[in-house]
């Protein structure tokens, strides 16, 4: 049928049913539309709401561009945290504000990886620079955000700030570095002790006491270092009682086996849940700080001693210099007395030379002391004739033995070819007369030897004797100074307490010893020794020691001057030499001497007192010796100190003497010196 031929009502029909079909799809273009519309509205208000998100985050986040690098969105928190705005921040690729420069090719190889699909993600440190310059610590958490067809559409990073985090970490590192350093330069052993007893750590202190290495210490049973082990457990178990132990003593043995005493401290240490986990101990060697106790300790002693010797010695030095004083002065009144027999004057005499030779013999062995004590006593070698000087001493005491009823003998084992050494020959004959001079003194009666034997490379001589012996508990005592055998000595005794001091004193600087064995009320028996040393020296000659009462005077006819401004050693020195003498000037000042040795070139002598008034006697000496070389000079002073004979020899003096003058002395020396000028006829 023709289309034309359709009737009206199939016309209508069609037509509302096109119609139809058009309202359906209007209507459903027009839902697609609404949809498209909210689907729109739904995508912006997510991102919207993503976007508020993200600026709410408390964590850096951003999109970059995964090949440019450029920033394609950064939410505020990554904004504050590098300073910039997000329009600014857009500006700039990721690059550009990442230090260090190789973390900026550390991060770029890491997208590299995304971009080809070998990593989903990755976590880095490294920093960011802010606006201002100043670098800020992040950790970086990176992801590759895909398109569908699996391409890398933009980059998401996470950036948390972790700046504090490092300074805190920084802070805490260098306080500990900082402890440990103050725990390895403490001078204290400090160690930490587990709860079974076993050392966990320890500082460089630890390992100077004990001589062990950190290695060998670690991990060893703490009390194994310790003289008493069993003492220092219970000090380690005391402080889990008490929590903590305080100066507890305790003694550690170093691996060379010398041992420190220490005060050990300790305190326990806990975790974080408050469980005893071990001890925090620190011991302080003490070894230096009581030695320096005993030595305070034994220098107090010293000095209480020092101080109850001197007071004896000043009382004793009160009596002994009294004494003869009151003989001498005692005497000399008595002397006076005008009807006294020639008998009786001769014994008061004797008397007064008696108690004078005691009190020169006080002060030579206070001068003496005095030397030694101010390091001033010198040692003179020369080549000395050991037999010459126990036969000496032996006629010189020999008198005054037998006038006590007792005997003295010589044993002497000396051949006579080793009978000469080189020593300081005052010294031996200073020391002998001492050991003689006591043994006559503390003996009332029997025998008293002086003897001499060669022992070794060593002269050892001995004085033995029968007399009162020395308690034992005194017998080293008695070579210090000031002491008395007995203090309060029964039989009061007299003496000084110097002349043993004085004797050890001489024998140690002749590089010996000296010794005494002895019995109470059987005897004692002194020892001492000396260097047998026979090499020869500049000075061969061995000047005789001449007993002072062989006076043999070859002199006469001496002009003599003397100068002196004590009038009465004056009178002694003139009285002396009077005897060989033609004519003698005396005067009491230097510049009154030097004028009369011009006024008398013919003199012999000249006895110069080295004080005097006016012009002391070297300036008077240096004054002469311009114009005379010939006059002998002899120099007299009354101290006696070392050095005086250099000084009179550098000012032109032949000799010198000390005062008190001994005759026979001062004959000797003028002999010697006379002769060698040859100024006698
Ligand atoms: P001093 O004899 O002047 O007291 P020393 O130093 O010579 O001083 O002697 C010290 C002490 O040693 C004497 O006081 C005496 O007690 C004792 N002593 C010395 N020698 C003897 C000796 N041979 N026998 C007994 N005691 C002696």
């Amino acid at each position: 049928m023709n289309p034309h031929e359709k009737t009206k009502d199939e016309l209508i029909e069609e037509l509302e049913e096109l119609y139809q079909k058009h309202e359906a799809l209007k209507k459903s273009y027009e839902n697609t539309i609404t949809k498209n519309i909210q689907a729109e509205e739904v995508l912006r208000e997510n991102q919207e709401l993503f976007r508020k998100a993200l600026d709410l985050g408390v964590v850096g986040m951003a999109t970059t561009h995964p090949y440019t690098f450029y920033f394609l969105s950064a939410n505020k928190r990554l904004c504050e945290m590098v300073g910039y705005t997000e329009e600014e921040l857009l500006q700039k690729t990721w690059a550009e504000i990442t230090f260090p420069k190789e973390k900026v090719d550390e991060d770029s190889a890491n997208v590299l990886k995304l971009l080809r699909g070998e990593l989903n993600g990755y976590v880095m440190e490294k920093q960011y620079q802010h606006k201002d310059g100043h670098m800020i610590d992040i950790t970086l958490s990176v992801q590759g955000v895909t398109k569908k067809d699996g391409s890398i559409d933009y980059i998401l990073i996470l950036a948390d700030d972790i700046t504090q985090r490092k300074l805190a970490e920084k802070a805490l590192r260098e306080a500990s570095e900082y402890s440990r350093k103050l725990i390895e330069t403490s001078l204290d052993a400090l160690v930490t002790i587990s709860a079974e007893g076993k050392i966990t750590d320890v500082n460089a202190a630890t390992e100077k006491i004990t001589g062990l290495s950190r290695e060998m210490l670690i991990g060893s049973d703490f009390s194994d270092y310790f003289t008493e082990p069993d003492k220092a457990r219970s000090g380690y178990l005391k402080v889990f009682e008490d929590g903590q132990v305080i100066d507890y003593p305790l003694a550690v043995r170093h691996a060379s086996g010398k041992v420190a005493d220490v005060l050990y401290n300790a305190s326990v240490y806990r975790n974080e849940q408050g469980e005893v986990i071990g001890v925090f101990a620190a011991a302080r060697d003490i070894t230096q700080r009581k030695q320096t106790e005993r030595e305070l300790i034994i220098a107090k002693e010293k000095a209480e001693e020092s101080e109850r010797l001197k007071s004896a010695f000043l009382a004793n030095m009160s009596h002994e210099i009294r004494t003869p004083m009151n003989g001498i002065l005692g005497f000399a009144e008595l002397l006076k007395e005008p009807n006294l027999s020639g008998d009786e004057q001769q014994e008061y005499i004797k008397i007064i030379e008696k108690s004078g030779a005691r009190m020169l013999n006080i002060i030579n062995n206070i001068v003496d002391f005095s030397k030694i004590e101010a390091g001033l006593m010198n040692v003179a070698l020369k080549d000395t004739n050991i037999n010459e000087i126990i036969e000496f001493v032996y006629t010189f005491f020999k008198p005054q033995a037998e006038e006590k009823r007792m005997q003295l003998f010589i044993r002497n084992s000396l051949p006579i070819e080793a009978t000469t050494i080189r020593t300081d020959r005052e010294k031996i004959y200073s020391i002998l007369t001492n050991l003689v001079k006591n043994a006559i003194k503390y003996s009332n009666e029997g025998v008293i030897e002086v003897g001499c034997t060669k022992k070794g490379n060593y002269l050892e001589f001995s004085v033995k004797d029968s007399g009162i012996g020395i308690p034992k508990e005194r017998l080293e005592a008695i070579f210090e100074r000031f002491i008395q055998a007995d203090i309060t000595d029964v039989e009061a005794r007299q003496g000084a307490g110097l002349g043993l001091s004085i004797s050890k004193a001489y024998v140690e600087m002749l590089g010996g010893k000296i010794w005494v064995e002895s019995e109470l009320a059987k005897g004692s028996s002194f020892y001492f020794s000396i260097p047998y040393n026979i090499e020869k020296g500049e000075e061969n000659i061995d000047q005789k020691v001449v007993p002072r009462d062989s006076e043999k005077y070859l002199m006469k006819n001496l002009k003599i001057l003397i100068a002196d401004d004590d009038e009465i050693s004056n009178k002694l020195v003139s009285l002396t030499v009077k005897d060989y003498c033609k004519e003698i000037i005396e005067t009491k000042n230097g510049v009154e001497a030097v004028k009369i040795c011009q006024q008398n070139p013919d003199l012999d002598l000249v006895l110069m007192d080295i004080q005097m008034p006016d012009m002391n006697g070297h300036e008077a000496t240096r004054h002469i010796r311009e114009f005379n070389n010939k006059v002998t000079i002899i120099a007299q002073t009354a101290f006696g100190l070392s050095g005086d004979r250099e000084k009179a020899i550098n000012a032109g003096c032949n000799d010198y003497i000390t005062k008190p003058i001994n005759r026979s002395e001062l004959n000797t020396i003028i002999q010697k010196h006379i002769n060698n000028h040859s100024a006698i006829d």
